[in-house]
């Protein structure tokens, strides 16, 4: 008998959730370490570890079929494999079928690779095409060299799946497979009564599984790919639920702690004012209102502050720790990366310390002599304001009487990140008070630039308060925007050469709607030589997600301070940099982002005085959903009005590129696309029928922390 049939035996009918996942062939403690880096330690966490999309291998497309932008597996006859050596080096393979041929593209090769595909050789690719400079091309495709015998296409459509380093799509489909097979003989508890459930999604759970990982080869692939298939919906509609669980009972347990009441200190307050070059807008004034009001009280303010890009959340969160130092208190502001905490330093330098205020400054890349200093003067409240990264949080950093926790662009960080950063906040917040009273946490404010629909805010924030600031700043110079087609490309790259002659500087956004940032980066770097060799006298930098953040921050300070003038960079940048100097914008396949991205991204120019451009570079052809995202983008200089519309036109016929990289981070919902589901999330939580322990079962089944429930 097998190990795999002896242990299915032994373990008999237990749940899958009680079954770790060292169960399964081949996988040792090794694995099994990488699989919990993806939150995977038992079959159930395996089988609810979803698809992302899926690709279509199961039938060959004649080369003459290929459009671009489609996604395909070919084959044909190598007829002759070149390395050319043009703009750039590559090795160019002509492939032909009995329909046409096409360039297969390599920019990175190796001999050995360029040996295998010699002219003769039958092969079959996975790729995507698009057009290049002799027709249509497909750049690093996946090859196999093709045999005597037939080798047979795939009879499912091929689920991609989220990964992490070490572990391959190969090795988790084949890993996945295994959990499918467990689901025949074990279960996979049911945790939704199905009365609860209306009956289009009274589907069980194990065939939805099974249909998600391994979808018919007629399945409606559209239709997947928007999510709207029953299986995807029945799991969607958990999945919000078990969110919406969390956070209610987040909310439950904080009003059960207390907060140091922060009395509003007038004359500071005077003093600061005076001292602004502007006054503040009436939005600000309205929301600064909310929020000190909120700090007046003794329960910890959860507030969510959400304001367009350049809406002055800066001022706002400026005067609310101005309210907590005024009355005896520290304030902690933390920013996602190192160079947005360093303009929060200077700004909040620049407003308070002439009001007396120390400053001190916490970030990860500091030496050790100047940190032990910084770490002092946070002890013994000698700072009344500290300002810094994520290493605002770690251990050693101790707090002398922290009252409010202010955090910016909070869509950066998931709903999971939020909770330990509010456990955090509580080891170190103010403690002094007797023993046996309630526990004490500072109060805080989350700001964001992502504008998120009203009901959309309540179901994703449940656990907290909302306020909009709705107003820019007086004398804005609108953002030109124009959409044009990368068959323009040279027309662009020369309207950069001419930005940067005008002694401006540019960013150019490379996209690529792949979980792997590897890929991510290697597209950007093709482009950042391409555009270094062919224009003249412009400085060209690269960032990206894979580089090490000494390094990124290296490359923004540097561009911050004009001694680079064209920034290539994957989507990183999407978040607060400020840097007024920089007026165009370029962004490479904008249909593949949604639209509340792209808004951010275009927030980086537009912030001096002078007119900034952004071109959306597209690719054709272009969807009339792709289109009318463009066209909305193109009219609209309010987030939130993109946001309205980017949920009218999430309708179902974008096939792809419409993956949400929005504020969280779901399996399988999409918190704008199944925002149709809400109401009826809304509905199953208040309903008594769903017991406790279910509830609990939920929370830990999709959001893998601790369930926060008592076991009672
Ligand atoms: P964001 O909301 O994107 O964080 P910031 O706080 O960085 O925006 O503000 C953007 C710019 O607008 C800053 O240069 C800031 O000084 C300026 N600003 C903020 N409030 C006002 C105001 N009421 N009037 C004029 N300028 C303002
Ligand atoms: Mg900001």
């Amino acid at each position: 008998m097998s190990q795999r049939q002896d242990q299915s035996q032994r373990q008999g009918q237990k749940p899958l959730a009680e079954i770790p996942v060292t169960a399964l062939k081949g996988v040792g403690a090794k694995l099994a370490e990488t699989l919990a880096k993806l939150h995977i330690s038992s079959l159930q966490d395996l089988l609810f570890h979803l698809p992302a999309r899926y690709q279509d291998r199961t039938r060959v497309v004649p080369l003459a079929g290929l459009r671009p932008g489609m996604d395909a597996v070919i084959e044909g006859e190598v007829r002759a494999a070149d390395v050319v050596l043009g703009r750039r080096r590559s090795l160019a393979v002509r492939l032909q079928d009995s329909s046409g041929s096409v360039t297969l593209r390599f920019f990175h090769f190796t001999a050995a690779q360029k040996n295998r595909l010699a002219p003769g050789t039958r092969i079959r690719c996975y790729g995507e095409a698009r057009r290049g400079s002799a027709g249509i091309e497909l750049y690093h495709p996946e090859t196999e060299i093709l045999g005597e015998e037939i080798s047979p296409t795939a009879d499912t459509l091929t689920p991609v799946y989220p990964l992490t380093e070490g572990l391959g799509q190969g090795r988790l489909r084949a890993l996945i497979g295994q959990g499918l097979d467990w689901l025949a003989g074990n279960n996979v508890t049911e945790l939704l009564p199905a009365e609860l459930l209306p009956r289009s999604l009274q589907i069980p759970l194990a065939g939805a599984l099974m249909y998600l990982h391994q979808p018919p080869a007629d399945a409606d692939l559209p239709q997947m790919a928007e999510g709207q298939h029953p299986s995807q919906q029945r799991l969607a509609l958990e999945e919000l639920l078990a969110h919406h669980l969390s956070l209610l009972e987040l909310r439950r347990s904080t009003s059960r702690v207390s907060a140091p009441a922060l009395t509003p200190n007038a004359a500071l307050e005077r003093d600061f004012l005076a001292r602004l070059p502007f006054a503040p807008t009436n939005a600000q004034k309205r929301v600064g209102k909310e929020i000190a009001d909120d700090l007046t009280r003794s329960v910890p303010m959860m507030r969510l502050l959400q304001g367009d890009v350049g809406s002055g959340k800066t001022l706002v969160a400026a005067r609310a720790a101005l309210q907590a130092i005024g009355a005896g208190y520290q304030c902690a502001v933390m920013a996602p990366t190192e160079i947005l905490a360093e303009q929060h330093r200077i700004n909040f330098c620049g407003w308070l310390e002439p009001l007396g205020i120390t400053v001190a400054w916490l970030t990860g890349s500091m030496k050790v002599s100047e940190r032990r200093a910084q770490l002092a003067a946070i002890a013994t409240g000698d700072a009344q304001l500290v300002v810094g990264t994520h290493a605002l949080f770690q251990d050693g950093v101790e707090f002398h009487r922290l009252a409010l926790v202010i955090i910016d662009e909070q869509h950066r960080f998931g709903v999971r990140q939020r909770l330990q950063l509010r456990e955090k906040g509580a080891a170190s917040g103010e403690n002094d008070s007797v023993e046996g009273a309630a526990r004490t946490q500072p109060h805080q404010l989350i700001m964001t630039a992502t504008p998120i629909p009203r009901t959309l805010a309540m179901s994703a924030f449940a656990d907290l308060d909302c306020s909009v600031i709705d107003e820019l700043p007086p004398g804005r110079q609108p953002i030109n925007t124009v959409a044009i087609s990368s068959e323009r490309r040279y027309e662009v790259m020369e309207r950069v050469q001419n930005a940067v002659r005008e002694g401006r500087q540019a960013y150019w956004v490379c996209t690529l709607i792949e979980e792997s940032e590897t890929l991510q980066a290697q597209a950007a770097e093709s482009t950042a030589e391409e555009l270094a060799d062919t224009l003249d006298g412009v400085r060209v930098a690269l960032v990206h997600g894979r580089m090490k953040p000494d390094a990124k921050e290296l490359v923004m300070k540097a561009f911050k301070a004009g001694d680079v003038d064209l920034l290539v960079a994957t989507t990183v940048i999407e978040v607060g940099v400020d840097v007024p100097n920089a007026s165009l914008m370029i962004i490479e396949n904008p249909e593949r982002l949604g639209l509340a991205q792209l808004h951010q991204l275009r927030g980086r120019v537009g912030r001096g005085s002078i007119a900034s451009h952004c071109v959306l570079m597209y690719t054709t052809p272009l969807s009339a959903n792709g289109r009318a995202r463009l066209q909305a983008l193109r009219s609209h200089a309010d987030g939130f009005a993109i946001a309205e519309e980017d949920l009218r036109l999430r309708g179902p016929g974008e096939i792809l590129g419409t993956r949400q990289t929005g504020e969280i981070q779901h399996r399988i919902a999409d918190l704008q696309r199944d925002a149709h589901l809400l109401p009826l999330v809304q509905k199953i939580a208040a309903d008594p029928r769903l017991d406790h322990r279910a509830r609990a079962a939920l929370v830990r089944r999709w959001l893998h922390n601790k369930p926060r429930f008592a076991e009672a």
